[in-house]
């Protein structure tokens, strides 16, 4: 398993908002811990999305490795490369319990992109996610973007 870079303050705030810790919060899950629920590992997609640019290799293999093999891409694309992540809203849960083996996590992601242009690039986006549990693992599968 990689390690988290060890420059990486582990007391600075979770880039999910979850309020907490990032050491106590994603940290756990980038690093190979199962996440128990649907939004958890949902949260820490979005955290991995955030932290791209500070090691896309680490972050890139999170996200690839969360995703159901069946849906994944060859190569863990961003949504938006080149965006900074700024907020993630969860809107709405359903399902994605420790004891289920389906979910559904319904959120806004907000970002900056410098490279959109005159609008400086502010935008929103809004899922409907679709998770899986599998050998006590959540898998991300796909998504209504709307
Ligand atoms: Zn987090």
């Amino acid at each position: 398993m990689t390690e988290i870079d060890p420059e990486r303050d582990p007391a600075q705030r979770c880039p999910c908002g979850s309020g907490d810790t990032y050491a106590a919060c994603c940290r756990r899950f980038h690093a190979g811990a199962p996440a128990p629920t649907a939004e958890a590992l949902m949260r820490s997609r979005y955290s991995a999305n955030a932290l791209m640019s500070e090691d896309p290799g680490f972050f890139g293999g999170y996200l690839h490795r969360s995703w159901a093999p069946e849906t994944r891409p060859a190569l863990a694309v961003l949504s938006r490369p080149g965006a900074r992540w700024t907020r993630l809203a969860i809107l709405g849960v359903s399902g994605g319990g420790p004891f289920e083996t389906h979910g559904t996590v319904e959120f806004v992601a907000s970002y900056e992109d410098p490279s959109a242009g005159q609008t400086r690039g502010r935008g929103r986006h809004h899922e409907l996610s679709r998770f899986r549990r599998e050998s006590g693992q959540w898998f991300y599968i796909d998504g209504d973007v709307t």
